[in-house]
């Protein structure tokens, strides 16, 4: 494990992470730098956990792989109760990668021991924007195609293994105790957060409280610690929200070597239509297929739908690819209402002693793929924010993160605004933003050097300014239409 924390400094105090999806489990990573004890509660099971004796670089059985027309459960991947998007295609943009390799060496090559396959971004992989592919170019971007349930039960198991850390499966978070002076958690009105109240096992039993130095809120989408900090008579930071209405349909197929003619990873962006999908390679020789449609125009679940669904997408290689492969699972669906983003940084003085991270604080349209790697670099903020010690700790980590979430916020939201129906606040900045963006998609169809920089910045690899440099942009901005490699669109006889 690298630590950059000067070893002067001692490791003391508890910190309690809620949650152990990713955004906890690399909390847990950074809090082991600052806190001799890190205590990791989640609602779920947590299979794997008793995977924790095991030394880090021990190598996983691949207890996924399965025999061609074998049937499983619809959650196929083994995808939790508590997080139930890890049943649909997860990508980790490479500046992800780097943060977890970073955080975790060795993780990318154990994914791999575990069967996850992986690839340069746009060589073994395909994507097609406005229905045509971009590339294939060299982008110096990797793909690693592992399912979310293996690169979680990985995270997990390296996290148990952190000294100090102990993870505690079945335990649910009903309050924060210490928030003010109302019953928020049975609280001792300090107005700083100074533990958590908890539940454990079956949910029937009393509740106990849990001290902390520090709470981190890695909860998820529907974290409660607004509700709770609300009724403790907290103000609420301002939200934005940008409804798209988005329906995700996933299905597992047993995958064969021709597929995709070798090719490991097909994206096709809904752009500018509603209606787009994706399919990756993960590990156990399986295609995880994910169909996906705004604005209510959603994948149905049903074998025949779900084809159908793939047939009228713009180019044919999701259709050919469900009907050339054995399906494992059945179809389960995902509906996402829209994208949230609380504004803790616009809060004059945020409770101390708690700090909300990860889909908690920001929860971005999953056809961007960004909230992993957005997580993980929220991560990085907060172990730069710890350095500084616990003082108005949770007030410099909202200030600071917000050029993070900026970011992803700003390239997701310009996205979805341009299309009108689309609910959310419109500005003129995120106009020409989205305008731009889409001018550099279709020039990158014929301008390679286009084409490489979008997706180093959809990967979150460089910032969006490279598109702005003045080469780039001359490229971007000249005349000329779109051309490209477009494969024609397939002819859905249904
Ligand atoms: C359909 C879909 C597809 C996505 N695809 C991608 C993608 O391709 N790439 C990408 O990077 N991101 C993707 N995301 C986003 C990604 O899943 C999240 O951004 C990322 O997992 C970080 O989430 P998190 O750890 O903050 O929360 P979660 O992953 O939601 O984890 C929250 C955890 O908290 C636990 N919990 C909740 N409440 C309590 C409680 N009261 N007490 C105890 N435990 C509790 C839950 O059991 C869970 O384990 C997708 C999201 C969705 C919805």
């Amino acid at each position: 494990m690298t630590s950059d924390r000067p070893p002067s400094t001692p490791r003391s105090g508890h910190a309690v992470v809620l949650g152990a999806g990713v955004a906890g489990l690399l909390a847990a990573r950074v809090l082991s730098e600052s806190f001799d004890r890190v205590s990791v509660l989640d609602r779920d099971d947590l299979p794997g956990s008793a995977d924790t004796a095991l030394p880090a670089d021990t190598a996983l059985p691949v207890d996924t792989a399965l025999p061609a027309g074998t049937a499983l459960p619809a959650a196929g991947l083994g995808a939790r109760r508590g997080v139930p998007q890890a049943g649909h295609l997860h990508a980790l943009m490479d500046r992800g990668r780097e943060i977890l390799e970073d955080l975790h060496p060795g993780l990318v090559a154990q994914l791999v021991a575990a069967g996850a396959p992986t690839s340069e971004a746009l060589v073994g992989g395909r994507w097609y924007l406005h229905g045509r592919r971009v590339g294939p170019v060299s982008t110096g971007l990797t793909s690693v195609l592992a399912s979310r349930p293996l690169l979680e039960r990985e995270l997990r198991r390296r996290t148990a293994v952190l000294p100090g850390v102990r993870l505690l499966p079945r335990t649910a978070v009903i309050g924060l105790v210490g928030v003010g002076a109302g019953e928020a958690g049975g609280g001792v009105g300090t107005g700083a957060v100074t533990g958590v109240r908890i539940r454990s096992g079956a949910g029937d039993g009393a509740s106990t409280v849990l001290a902390a130095d520090l709470v981190v809120d890695a909860s998820g989408r529907n974290s409660r610690s607004l509700d709770w900090l609300s009724a403790a008579g907290h103000p609420a930071p301002p939200t934005s929200r940008v409804t798209v209405d988005l329906g995700y349909a996933s299905r597992v197929y047993q995958r064969r070597p021709e597929h995709l003619d070798g090719d490991l990873s097909v994206i096709i962006s809904t752009t500018p239509g509603l209606r787009g999908g994706g399919a990756a390679a993960v590990e156990g020789d399986r295609w995880i297929v994910t169909l996906a449609g705004l604005l209510g125009e959603h994948p149905p679940t049903d074998h025949d739908g779900f084809c159908t669904f793939a047939r009228r997408l713009p180019v044919p290689d999701i259709a050919d690819l469900v009907r050339a492969a054995t399906p494992l699972t059945d179809a389960v669906p995902y509906r996402f209402r829209e994208s949230v983003r609380r504004h803790f940084e616009a809060v004059r003085s945020p409770p101390d002693g708690l700090v909300v991270i990860g889909d908690a604080l920001c929860s971005f349209n999953p056809l961007y793929a960004q909230g992993m790697t957005v997580a993980a670099q929220q991560t990085l903020v907060l172990r730069d924010c710890l350095r500084e010690g616990l003082g108005g700790l949770a007030g410099r980590f909202y200030r600071a993160v917000g050029g993070v979430l900026d970011v992803a916020w700003d390239m997701a939201t310009s996205a979805d605004l341009r299309y009108p129906a689309v609910v959310g606040r419109r500005t003129l900045r995120g106009r020409v933003t989205g305008s731009y963006a889409a001018r550099a998609q279709r020039r990158a169809h014929r301008d390679p050097a286009v084409a490489r920089t979008l997706l180093r910045v959809v990967h979150l690899a460089e910032p969006p300014t490279a598109l702005l440099r003045p080469a780039l942009a001359a490229r971007v901005l000249a005349p000329g239409g779109a051309g490209g490699h477009a494969r024609p669109a397939h002819h859905d006889q249904s």
